[in-house]
């Protein structure tokens, strides 16, 4: 299957990117395409229409797609902890197989997954520290065009570490647009965004969505019409249309070095955005479809299998086993994830998961406050999702069964009208996740225990 021995090997991740608003679904805004660019490299990739995230906040998201395991089963709780030595990370495998490693990252949240770069830079350390040519341009394109959170400089040193690297190349980049704060540089805010008569002050509020903001929305304190609503997501759909712009500058360049076919690129998001469904803001907070739905599109060197698209539930935890299998690096290791080559006769799952992390002492204000959330999404929230379903269950409820697709507001609960399949997702999400809700219990610690040992060929 491998058309060049070990191939380049990029992957971009999105920041709060939505699947909703890629253009090849049909998305427009001002009669204009969101992302051009992506649907052109979607003609050269494999398309996977339902791809779930494993939870809808980056900390917990991005150790678990560099290590195929869903975030309770790992203890992955999304703080600044290093991830345990005894896994494996995607990093780390690749660079024993002889991978130059680089890593380039807008924010420090992402730190415990340096381990196995040759080079990690944190865009927002050269402020502080470095003095960068390729920083003093995107200083300077900033000063005629608007602040585009590093999205130009990080696409300027990918071609750099692609141009550069002296052996096989694993370069993953994380690129912070469309996440708040919405603010697209001004030729896409001209092109993109709508202009409501009046602005009220909240505006702002949500469109830096602060944690306070938050609890604001959540309790009425703060408010937005639907005429700002439209205005908040026309400047989100500015920013992944700016976004798209760098990612066709930086596929041409692939092209134009002559470095493109024999890649394997990876395009996918951590988690989405929500704009005040269930009274929610922003990312985080809750399991809707909304955040945990995102594009992944994979392109094969030689462009294999391009235009495939794939509707079967896949999770982006199955990324590092993909890239295993593909290249045919065999290592043991016990993961959630399963690999999506080959392509033929292949097994998928029966559903994927999703799940929050606790938000300390989140609960305890909001009960304070005598607020429910439904689902309630504030409190180790998680989900089972299969084609057609999706099962939610929290510490304090038995679980409820939604119908996406039929009912996009995820309200209304059809477990009693399909008690088989509730059960069916119950017992999956149950058997497949560690059973606390974000804290980490005896079984919790037993089970990583035992991870561990077999990681490490003991057991
Ligand atoms: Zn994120």
């Amino acid at each position: 299957m491998l058309t060049v021995e070990k191939p380049n090997i990029i992957l971009i991740v999105m920041d709060s990117f939505r699947y909703d608003r890629l253009s090849r679904l049909g998305y427009s805004r001002k009669g204009k395409k969101t992302t051009p660019n992506i649907d052109s490299f979607c003609s050269d990739s494999i398309f996977f229409k339902m791809a779930f995230s494993p939870g809808p906040d980056t900390r917990q998201v991005m150790p678990s797609i560099f290590t195929g395991i869903y975030p309770s089963n790992s203890g992955f709780s999304g703080v600044f902890r290093p991830i345990d030595p005894s896994f494996r990370t995607l990093t780390q495998i690749l660079s024993s197989n002889g991978y130059a490693t680089c890593g380039i990252a807008t924010i420090p949240y992402i730190r415990n997954l340096n381990e196995g770069f040759d080079e990690f830079l944190e865009t927002y350390r050269i402020r502080k520290f470095k003095l960068d040519l390729h920083w003093l341009k995107s200083l300077l394109w900033r000063l005629f065009n608007g602040y585009d959170k590093d999205t130009g400089y990080i696409v300027s040193r990918m071609k750099q570490y692609c141009q550069s690297s002296k052996k096989s190349l694993f370069l993953y980049s994380h690129l912070m647009n469309p996440h708040v704060r919405f603010d697209p540089p001004r030729k896409f805010k001209k092109d993109f965004v709508i202009q409501p008569k009046q602005i009220n002050e909240n505006v702002d509020k949500i469109l830096n969505c602060r944690p306070s903001a938050h609890i604001e929305y959540l309790t009425g304190k703060i408010t937005a019409t639907s005429e700002e609503w439209d205005f908040i997501e026309s400047m989100y759909d500015g920013e992944v249309a700016y976004l798209d712009d760098k990612l066709g500058e930086f596929f041409r360049w692939l092209e134009r070095e002559r470095l493109y076919d024999d890649c394997l690129i990876i395009l996918t998001a951590d988690h989405g955005e929500n704009f005040g469904k269930g009274r929610l803001i922003s990312h985080g907070w809750c399991l809707y479809e909304e955040l945990i739905h995102v594009p992944l599109i994979i392109k094969l060197p030689g462009n294999e299998k391009s235009g495939e698209e794939i509707d079967e539930v896949v999770s982006t935890v199955d990324i590092l086993p993909t890239i295993l299998d593909y290249l045919g690096i065999k290592e043991k290791l016990d993961l959630d994830g399963v690999s999506l080559v080959p392509f033929e006769n292949r097994q998928y799952h029966p559903c994927v998961f999703s799940e929050m992390i606790k938000q300390k002492g989140l609960k305890e204000k909001l009960d304070k406050l005598n607020i429910t959330v439904n689902p309630p999404g504030v409190d180790g929230l998680k989900c089972a999702r299969s084609k057609q379903f999706k099962f939610v269950i929290s510490p304090n409820m038995l679980g409820q069964l939604f119908i996406p697709e039929e009912d996009p507001e995820e309200k209304i609960d059809v477990s009693t009208k399909y008690p088989a399949e509730t059960e069916f997702l119950k017992n999956q999400l149950l058997q497949s996740l560690a059973s606390s809700f974000g804290e980490e219990s005896e079984e919790e610690r037993i089970r990583q225990k035992i991870r561990q040992l077999k990681g490490k060929g003991k057991i």
